[in-house]
């Protein structure tokens, strides 16, 4: 078996949770497999996240240059054509950068790529055994790779279970050395952060979420009634933003925030993967769907049938009596 590699996405000097989803993928591929962590970015922040990160990887290889400053794929993308060997397996977090890294990665790899596996059933031989959904998570495939020539599999954010073992005491290793060339044509420009509105919903501990399903923009007010009857917030998936019914600051999703509330009740939500991406920290899922067949359900710790045009008023009837 090859290397097993994962890419550190971070933020702040702080590792998405990504970064601990990918030692549980790995060691789905092979348990006993040593597994290296890469961090790439520039100045002082990313020595904390390489020191985090070493508690669960075997090895931790540093980058520290000024070209990888910005989040720049192709930047990156160059960095690991450098320093990887061809049969690598690299485990990259299926989100929006790594969709970007990804792809590209594989081909200068000339290794297979899957993307967006939300689990991984082991390997077969030269074959990796993973799954996949299609029809936004109504159905799931069951997919091999070949695996023989290397692999990029990208994972998608919060679909295994983050290991917190921190068995690993890995080594911290200062490779920045090693970069290689890293001209690339694609420059960044700036950072543009999500506008916070008026309320800032990646505080709050209760989420009343909103989707397709409150069918006009008036009946936001049962959501916003059942929030000030629980202490909670409203948010939204990205249709009711689309549609111009809350502000973007409220919808949750790759697109829009990312939320880790205590609970979250997902209201005439379908759950597609871009709007499960935002949601953090395994919180309490109430899913209320008329759908019994809504993939939110899948995703659900407690699902409830019914129409939340009549569902929620008399939830909050109920609570405001109690
Ligand atoms: P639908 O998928 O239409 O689901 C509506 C649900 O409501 C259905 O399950 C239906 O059964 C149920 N329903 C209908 N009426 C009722 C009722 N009266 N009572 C109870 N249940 C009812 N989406 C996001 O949310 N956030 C993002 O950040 C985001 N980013 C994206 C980025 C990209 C690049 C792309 C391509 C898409 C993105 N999307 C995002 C859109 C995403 O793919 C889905 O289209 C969207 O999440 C669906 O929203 P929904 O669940 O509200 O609507």
């Amino acid at each position: 078996m090859a290397d097993i590699y994962a890419y550190i996405t971070h933020k702040d000097g702080v590792a998405e949770d990504s970064a601990l989803e990918l030692v549980t993928a790995a060691k789905k591929i092979d348990a006993g497999a040593p597994v290296i962590a890469i961090v790439t970015g520039s100045g002082g922040e990313i020595n904390s996240v390489a020191d985090a990160v070493a508690a669960s990887y075997s090895r931790v290889l540093k980058f520290d240059h000024e070209a990888l400053a910005y989040p720049n794929a192709e930047v990156v993308r160059k960095l690991l054509v450098n320093i990887l060997p061809a049969d690598a397996i690299v485990l990259i977090a299926n989100d929006t950068f790594g969709m970007d890294l990804g792809p590209g990665l594989s081909i200068k790899l000339d290794s297979t790529f899957v993307a967006d596996v939300v689990d991984i059933e082991g390997v077969d031989g030269n074959l990796l055994k993973v799954v996949r959904q299609e029809y936004s998570g109504m159905v799931s495939t069951h997919v091999t790779a070949d695996i023989s020539s290397g692999a990029v599999v990208n994972l998608r954010p919060g679909a295994l279970a983050p290991d917190e073992s921190q068995s690993a005491a890995g080594a911290v290793e200062d490779r920045s050395a090693d970069v290689g060339d890293l001209t690339v044509k694609r420059t960044f420009l700036e950072v543009v952060e999500a506008e916070v509105g008026d309320v800032d919903i990646t505080k709050s501990d209760v989420l009343i979420s909103v989707g397709r399903g409150i069918e006009d923009e008036e009946n936001i007010e049962i959501a916003q009634e059942l929030a000030d009857a629980m202490g909670a917030v409203v948010s939204c998936s990205r249709p009711i933003v689309d549609a111009k019914w809350l502000e973007k600051s409220r919808q949750v999703g790759t697109s829009g925030q990312t939320v880790k509330p205590k609970v979250y009740m997902a209201c005439g939500i379908s759950g597609s993967f871009q709007h499960m991406g935002g949601i953090k920290g395994a919180p309490f899922i109430v899913a209320i769907n008329k759908n019994v067949k809504a993939p939110i359900f899948q995703m659900a710790d407690v699902g409830i049938e019914a129409d939340i045009l009549e569902f929620l008023p008399e939830l909050t009837e109920a609570i405001n009596k109690s």
